[in-house]
């Protein structure tokens, strides 16, 4: 059984927790799982408390696995201060409803960093998706508490192989995100790198997924 923690598509293989942005005509399927939230690109000053509003009564919903994808991106969107004003209402309302959250950051480490310390009273996970970083960068995140999540791209980079061979196994998942790679090749690549079997890779990944997650 393989977990999909973040994706843009359905695939109804396993667990897979799909990304929508919050909107008055969303429609959730009660047998799927979602995370959703304000992505960094698409948050403006138009449409921002509206959705935040809408986000507030989504939290609430058991099949909202997490707050997501949320935070800052330096290459595209508004200007820092109103992204890390819409991610931090996005985390008081992961707080509010004990989600855990879905990080999307781009050249913003530092900032990120700093934001999660403001927010120590938030307990539940930080995965910080589509990690592309080095080892020194996997380490200094880890040690701040966040979780991982690698993409079949980023495992493809040596920087990052050499940060996933080195992550501890509780601190990381795997994904698809918008790709069209299905999730069986990331684990094929994961596995290789880690050097752990298939049936021990899905075992930890169901594990992270239930202590993150439920
Ligand atoms: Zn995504």
């Amino acid at each position: 059984m393989f977990v999909n923690i973040h994706t843009h598509n359905i695939h109804q293989e396993g667990i897979e927790i799909q990304n929508l942005m919050p909107s008055l005509d969303i429609k959730l399927n009660a047998e799927h799982l979602y995370s959703i939230g304000i992505h960094p690109w698409y948050a403006n000053a138009e449409s921002y408390a509206q959705e935040l509003e809408q986000l507030a009564h989504l939290a609430a919903l058991p099949q909202v696995k997490a707050i997501g994808e949320i935070g800052m991106d330096r290459v595209r969107g508004e200007s820092l201060d109103f992204q890390s004003m819409v991610f931090r209402q996005q985390i008081e309302i992961a707080y509010q409803y004990k989600k855990p959250i879905i990080v999307h950051v781009v050249h913003y480490l530092d900032e990120l960093i700093a934001i999660k310390k403001d927010y120590a009273k938030h307990t539940e996970a930080w995965v910080l998706h589509a990690f592309q970083g080095n080892k020194q960068s996997m380490q200094q995140l880890c040690r701040q508490g966040f979780v991982l999540s690698f993409g079949y791209e980023a495992l493809q980079k040596n920087k990052t192989i050499e940060a996933f061979r080195e992550i501890a196994l509780d601190s990381f998942f795997l994904e698809t995100d918008n790709s069209a790679i299905p999730i069986e090749k990331v684990y094929e690549k994961a596995a290789q790198i880690k050097n752990i079997s298939q049936p021990d890779l899905q075992k930890i990944q169901m594990n992270n997924y239930m202590s993150y997650f439920s």
